[in-house]
């Protein structure tokens, strides 16, 4: 999921800093972390050790600075999550990040490097919306139509491209930069859609359809971002193909990690940085007791949810904080559900994989490339469904699942056998889905990215493809580049 692709300016940075720091030292109220090298003058503290951290810290060690990884977590990969202890006979599951793109050159360019393969997924084959089963061929073919006012033969995806046509062919004309096409970022999709002329339920199809992706509702994207994808990229929908790495995507952050070894520190949160005149302090928690390290720069590679809360003395510029404080995250949850049978395989399934209205949003049989007979069908919640499952019991949210499978696959009740999930907005060191394009929010990313020395910003959320994995790269090693090109 994730698949958003917008384009941002970014900025040469600031001139190389010439402080250095030297010795490890107790942070007031704690006693002296022994677990570290003292001294080093060019060391570079990075904060997170998801793939923007790790991809980071991965190139500035090979080009030999002295790196060290604060990860407030026992294990690397942050919202890259494979769960393998949940299920029976070795069965696995991502149950964060999960497809990578033709496209995903970074993450490519990783898993070659570390020898990985990526397995192409299956496509989806399925749609059930408003009670109805349809077949995708079936839609596809136009021998059904979707049971929605307004929806076009022939298409699942794309229905609002009629209803903002006009804008299209402004942009078009007049460019990106024409003041008229930058003014629909103050708008809505939901109010640019209404606009338009369309009708309620095409909105709630683009809920269903691209807002999912989002993992946020119409009301909260702006239409200027919707208006774009429809000109400059080619956005998800029903006939993109995806990958996923073949024995699980966590494979990726652990083989960065691996090489990093112990210059990755799990268990250390990071609570804040002050500036000295000799380089900078990092004041960080461990299970039994606070330290301080030093460093000469430090990288931050979390989401602005979590880096929102970390100090930073002296503070970091207005129009940073600013945007820190506000970008927009959506809601996401996945479920991971166990069956002692892959029934949806059986001739009369409406398919293994599938669009719905019901909670699960998507859901689809993940363990293609495991061995049976039990499999995993995973779903994909997000938006207002994943706020309101987010706020039950995780017993509440399995009678859910379950039931919306049934809904699905009359059959599924006779095989289920266990199910798990995972908000991810109720992980305290996440505390996110992942980054959207806010209304009035065009800016953003490149304020995000832009350095304030000694501090660089990396994360998904600072990225041109961001949501993404690749993003998160890509964001690693823009930050990595810019210290060794100093
Ligand atoms: C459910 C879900 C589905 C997704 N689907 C896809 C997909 O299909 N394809 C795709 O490409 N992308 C997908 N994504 C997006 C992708 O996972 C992210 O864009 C990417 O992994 C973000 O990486 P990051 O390094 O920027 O941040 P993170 O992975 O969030 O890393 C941040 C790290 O910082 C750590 N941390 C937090 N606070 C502190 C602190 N105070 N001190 C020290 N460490 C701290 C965290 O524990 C974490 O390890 C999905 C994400 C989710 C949640």
């Amino acid at each position: 999921m994730a698949r958003n692709k917008v384009e941002l300016t970014r900025r040469s940075f600031l001139k190389k800093s010439s402080v250095s720091a030297t010795l490890l030292t107790a942070f007031p109220y704690s006693v002296l972390a022994n677990a570290f090298n003292v001294s080093d003058d060019n060391r570079i503290l990075v904060i997170g050790a998801g793939l923007a951290g790790l991809s980071c810290a991965y190139e500035l060690d090979r080009a030999g600075y002295n790196v060290m990884v604060l990860e407030a977590k026992s294990h690397p990969g942050g919202r890259v999550r494979t769960y393998r202890d949940s299920f029976a006979d070795n069965l696995y599951a991502e149950m964060g990040a999960e497809y990578v793109d033709s496209s995903d050159e970074y993450v490519k360019k990783y898993c070659k490097h570390f020898e990985l393969s990526i397995l192409p997924a299956k496509q989806y084959d399925g749609i059930y919306v408003r009670n109805k089963h349809i077949n995708m061929d079936d839609l596809r073919s136009g021998k059904v139509k979707l049971p929605f006012d307004g929806a076009m033969r022939g298409k699942l995806f794309g229905q609002e491209v009629k209803y903002i046509q006009k804008w299209i062919d402004l942009v078009k004309k007049e460019g990106i930069d024409s003041k008229k096409v930058q003014s629909l970022d103050k708008l809505s999709v939901q109010q640019l859609l209404k606009k338009g002329g369309a009708p309620n339920d095409i909105i709630d199809l683009y809920t269903y359809l691209n807002a999912t992706e989002s993992t946020t509702v119409p009301s909260k994207m702006s239409a200027l971002s919707m208006v774009l994808s429809h000109v400059k990229t080619s956005g998800f929908s029903e006939n993109t193909v995806e990958g996923r790495i073949l024995g699980g995507n966590d494979m990726l952050p652990k083989a960065f990690a691996k090489k990093l070894g112990s210059k990755i520190k799990y268990n250390h949160a990071v609570n804040s940085i002050n500036t000295t005149s000799t380089g900078l302090e990092l004041n960080f928690s461990t299970k039994t007791n606070n330290y301080t390290v030093k460093g000469i720069k430090c990288v931050f590679a979390v989401p602005t949810t979590i880096l929102k809360n970390i100090k930073v003395n002296p503070g970091l510029s207005r129009e940073k904080s600013y945007c820190i404080q506000n970008l927009s995250y959506g809601h996401v949850m996945k479920i991971a559900m166990q069956f002692q049978k892959r029934f949806w395989d059986s001739n009369n399934s409406i398919g293994q994989r599938v669009f719905t209205d019901t909670p699960l949003r998507r859901v689809y049989h993940f363990s293609i490339d495991q061995p049976g007979p039990r499999g995993i069908l995973l779903s994909f919640t997000s938006g207002d469904d994943a706020l309101k499952l987010g706020s039950m019991s995780e017993n509440s949210r399995m009678k859910i699942a379950k039931k919306s499978c049934k809904n699905i696959w009359s059959d599924s009740d006779d095989y289920w056998e266990n199910g798990i999930s995972k908000y991810w907005n109720e992980d305290k060191w996440i505390k996110a889905s992942y980054s959207l394009k806010g209304i009035d929010q065009k800016g953003y990313r490149g304020i995000l990215a832009k350095t304030e020395e000694p501090f660089y910003f990396a994360g998904e959320h600072t990225a041109i493809n961001y949501a993404s994995m690749n993003g998160a790269i890509e964001s690693g090693i823009r930050v990595s580049n810019n210290i060794i090109k100093k």
